[in-house]
């Protein structure tokens, strides 16, 4: 019997899903917990069917009112940076900047909650959409200003930014459990304008613990909502 239209599709989209994430292994990601991730989420329903023929190439693309989704790679390395090689699930995790919702939807798989929360009403509501389908029972989509974290589901085994501000706002330290994780762009300091770099911040016993890592390209955090 000839597979239907709907099945070929889907099944055209996890060789694709396949072969980016064999791209991500050859990339030097090598954490088989998020490669399974990025296997699993379907990124092309996340993008406009415009762009769906791009969704598995690394790189980021428009996802309206000026915003982008990141590109695999970058999704991936910040997860890896986040789980730092733990054996089991990250506990909860605080996504700033839902945008479409692709990401929070790879955390799904690697946290127990995700929170995720969005400055931009239209893209809050687009990334509801997206992700309704999926039925991810441990994903809460916030709207709201980011800067200031989301306190009430504090303390956080990790907390992620998909958009890069001037520095770490305080209240993300705050909201980190001890033995915590947070991985942010942040603009470098004395860089060329405007030149971010990856941040990654340990909340230990002895202290915080802050490591610069390589140059990203993220949009700015904003503060407020819109
Ligand atoms: N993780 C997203 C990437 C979205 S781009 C994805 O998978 O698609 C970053 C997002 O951060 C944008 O949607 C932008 O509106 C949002 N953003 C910027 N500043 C913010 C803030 N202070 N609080 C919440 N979201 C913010």
């Amino acid at each position: 019997m000839p597979r239907g239209v709907d099945q070929r599709h889907a099944m055209d989209s996890s060789a694709l899903r396949m072969n980016m994430v064999k791209k991500l292994a050859v990339l030097g990601l090598r954490d088989t917990q998020v490669l399974q991730a990025m296997g699993s989420v379907e990124r092309h329903r996340f993008v406009d069917s415009a762009l769906v023929n791009q969704a598995y190439e690394d790189t980021s693309l428009p996802i309206g009112l000026g915003q982008t989704i990141s590109k695999p790679g970058v999704v991936a390395r910040m997860a890896e940076l986040l789980r730092n090689g733990a054996h089991g699930k990250l506990g909860r995790v605080l996504e700033i900047g839902t945008g479409c919702g692709y990401q929070a939807a790879v955390l799904s798989f690697l946290a127990g909650e995700v929170y995720s929360i969005e400055r931009l009403r239209g893209l809050h509501d687009r990334a509801r959409d997206n992700l309704r389908h999926l039925r991810l029972a441990n994903v809460h989509l916030l709207f709201g200003d980011g800067m200031a974290g989301f306190a009430k589901g504090a303390p956080y085994a990790a907390i992620i930014a998909a958009a890069g501000g001037e520095a770490v706002p305080k209240a993300w330290v705050d909201q980190l459990a001890m033995g915590g994780r947070l991985v942010a762009p942040v603009v470098s300091a004395g860089g060329a304008s405007g030149q971010q770099a990856l941040v990654v911040i340990d909340k230990t016993r002895g202290g915080l613990v802050q490591t610069i890592l390589e140059s990203v390209h993220f949009v700015p955090l904003k503060s407020g909502v819109a």
